[in-house]
């Protein structure tokens, strides 16, 4: 079936994929009243990443920091807005359609303003006038060997969990065996892959849950906890500047995290990990690291809807990181499809800040009709913070080249809570993160196995 909803009211329809930074900013900005809206996404909520390294040991619980897209639909009741929980599969250029699939429900808001409605796993065709891509980008694992089937990825929220419950298992097997025996040792092993900012955050609060609350419970255990962050670069974070970098290192050191710098990992057994340590130009060593819960952040590949649709069209040939886009964000070679956030190749980083500052300049564009005669879109960097364990942050923080503060240690972490807090899109998400915060100044955090 092809759905074009909304076709007889006179308004463009702008379609828009994705329901992360990108896909969310762009909705909650488009002026509803000028173009019937549909947003098709398979993931029913937003996810305020920057706070999902705090969910796996508890810091955040998994609920703050995740708000369902028809909060933010609802609030658009000036014209059609539709959601449809759904994958979109393909992006037919040509026919100016999206084929989506494997949806379990629509949810049409208004349900008298919108005509159409399909049954669960059907495949249709959503018909566009603007197509907006924001589909984001999923865990690369580089074709390492043993990566899929035995690490674990933090990227969506239900990855949170997932670790938490691996980790408790752990502990739990661990306590039954005797000091000293190398399973033992092995159980409580955490290795995470990529010392990027995932990597370090995600190392940072596990090893704070170990010191403030497993050794009240275990101490004997907390003790032997090791964790391992594993980075194939000279330097971790490399995003900041060398000064900071540094300041990291000694952080996540004094916490007593391992750090294996020019390390990489070329492959990954149920057991153990095999890693490459570069020792001079010339020579590198092979060791055998056992883990018993390996986390892996070493960034982002585009997912398939876009490699496909970069195969079809001449002007993206080479293309492996995303969609080209033009200073309009446009996607080359295309009249009607635009590509924000970490979907679009536009040479920025793949961050929040960056999808979210991209659909804004979009809806603006779209809401003063001036598609096709807007004036290019330019970034304005407001910096980069990253949280260390222990209390301690990193921050350096611009206006676009001005630098206003650059900085490490307790005061940065209340900077870093407060600016993030006024990060949030929703005033629910802000509330219940802003009690998790205060809940733990009084107990432990909470780590339940499942629920
Ligand atoms: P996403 O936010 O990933 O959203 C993509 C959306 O598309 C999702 O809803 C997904 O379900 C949907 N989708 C996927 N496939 C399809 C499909 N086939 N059809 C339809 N929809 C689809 N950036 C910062 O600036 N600051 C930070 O502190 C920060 N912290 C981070 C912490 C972590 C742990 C991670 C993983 C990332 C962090 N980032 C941060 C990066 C930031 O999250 C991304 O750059 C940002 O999410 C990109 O936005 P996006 O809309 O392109 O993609
Ligand atoms: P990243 O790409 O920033 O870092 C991945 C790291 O893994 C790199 O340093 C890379 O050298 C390393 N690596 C790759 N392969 C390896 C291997 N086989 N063995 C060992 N190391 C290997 O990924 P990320 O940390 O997930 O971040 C993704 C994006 O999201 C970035 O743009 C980042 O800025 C953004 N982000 C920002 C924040 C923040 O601002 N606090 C937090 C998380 C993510």
């Amino acid at each position: 079936a092809t759905l074009s909803s909304y076709s007889n009211n006179g308004k463009k329809n702008v379609v828009i994929l994705g329901s992360g930074w990108g896909g969310i900013s762009f909705l909650q900005h488009i002026d509803e009243s000028k173009y019937n809206v549909t947003l098709i996404s398979p993931r029913p909520h937003f996810l305020f990443t920057p706070l999902l390294p705090s969910t796996p040991v508890g810091t955040v619980d998994e609920k703050s920091i995740i708000e369902p897209v028809v909060n933010f639909a609802v609030k658009k009741t000036k014209g059609n807005v539709s959601y449809y929980e759904a994958q979109a599969t393909k992006i037919n250029h040509a026919e100016n359609t999206v084929t989506i699939k494997s949806f379990s429900h629509v949810n049409p808001f208004g349900a008298s303003k919108n005509p159409e409605s399909i049954k669960k796993n059907d495949s249709a065709d959503i018909k566009y006038d603007y197509l907006i891509s924001a589909v984001g980008a999923e865990p690369n694992t580089f074709g390492i060997p043993g990566v899929e089937k035995h690490g674990m990825f933090l990227k969506e929220i239900e990855h949170s969990p997932k670790i938490r419950k691996q980790f408790i298992e752990n502990i739990e097997r661990a306590n039954l065996l005797p000091k000293g025996d190398p399973e033992r040792k092995r159980l409580l092993t955490l290795v995470v892959v990529g010392g990027g900012p995932t990597g370090v955050e995600t190392a940072g609060e596990l090893q704070d849950y170990v010191d403030q609350d497993l050794k009240k419970y275990l101490p004997s255990i907390a003790e032997e906890v090791q964790i391992h962050l594993i980075e194939a670069l000279p330097v971790i974070l490399n995003m900041f500047e060398s000064k900071l970098t540094s300041y990291a290192q000694k952080v996540l050191e004094q916490t007593s995290i391992k750090l294996h710098l020019k390390t990489a990992v070329s492959e990954v057994k149920e057991t153990y990990l095999v890693a490459k340590t570069k020792v001079s130009d010339t020579e590198s060593k092979l060791e055998e690291i056992p883990y018993g819960t390996l986390i892996w952040a070493t960034g982002n590949k585009p997912r398939s809807i876009v490699t496909d649709l970069i195969k079809e069209i001449p002007e993206q040939e080479g293309s492996r990181r995303g969609l080209l886009v033009d200073e309009h964000l446009k996607v080359k070679g295309l009249n009607n499809v635009y590509a924000i956030g970490d979907n679009a190749v536009a040479g920025l980083a793949p961050t929040a800040q960056v999808a979210h500052q991209e659909a804004e300049y979009l809806t603006k564009v779209f809401n003063k009709n001036q598609i096709g005669s807007a004036k290019p879109f330019k970034y304005l960097h407001y910096g980069a913070l990253a949280y260390l364990g222990a209390e301690k942050a990193i921050a350096n923080i611009t206006y676009g080249k001005r630098q206003l503060y650059t900085g490490g240690g307790l005061i940065t972490f209340y900077i870093w809570r407060l600016l993030y807090l006024s990060m949030i899109i929703s005033w629910r998400s802000r509330f219940k993160v802003m009690s998790d915060w205060f809940k733990l100044a009084l107990f432990k955090r909470d780590f339940f196995k499942e629920l």
